[in-house]
C-alpha cells in the first residue's frame, strides 16, 4: 500500500477531561498529552494575554461605586477550566474559571504547546 507523502492532518481527535485540573488530547496521529489547565491558561494566545497589562493605573470602577473582588466558587480558580468549544474545524475555545475565553487555540498552536517530553525534545531540536 502506498504512503502518503502529505503531512499528517493537525488535529485532535478527541479531548477529555482526565483530572480535577488536567485535559487529555489524542491526536490524529495517535499522540497523546495531558494539558494542565494552567498551562493552557498560560499559553492563552490571546491579544490580552500576549500583551500583560502594565503597571498603570487601574480605571476607575464605573458609577465611583469601590472594586469589589471577584468571588470564585469552591474549587474554582484562575487555572480551572469551564468549558471548551470547537471554533470552526481548525481551533478550540477554552473558557477559564477567571472567565477569560477569547483564546483561540488552533490545533496547530495546541500542538505547539504541548508539554510531554516527546515534544519538548522535538521543538529543542527545531
Ligand atoms: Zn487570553
Ligand atoms: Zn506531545
Amino acid at each position: 500500500m502506498a504512503e502518503l507523502s502529505l503531512p499528517v492532518a493537525i488535529g485532535p481527535i478527541a479531548i477529555f477531561r482526565k483530572g480535577p485540573a488536567e485535559l487529555l488530547i489524542r491526536w490524529v496521529d495517535g499522540h497523546e498529552a495531558v494539558f494542565s489547565f494552567r498551562h493552557l491558561r498560560d499559553k492563552c494566545p490571546c491579544a490580552a494575554c500576549g500583551s500583560k497589562p502594565s503597571h498603570g493605573p487601574k480605571p476607575a470602577a464605573p458609577g465611583g461605586l469601590p472594586m469589589m473582588p471577584v468571588l470564585v466558587k469552591g474549587a474554582e480558580g484562575p487555572a480551572d477550566l469551564v468549558s471548551l468549544a470547537p471554533v470552526g474545524r481548525y481551533a478550540v475555545s477554552f473558557t477559564f474559571g477567571d472567565g477569560h475565553s477569547s483564546g483561540i487555540y488552533s490545533f496547530e498552536y495546541l500542538r505547539g504547546i504541548c508539554p510531554c517530553p516527546a515534544c519538548e525534545a522535538r521543538r529543542r531540536e527545531g
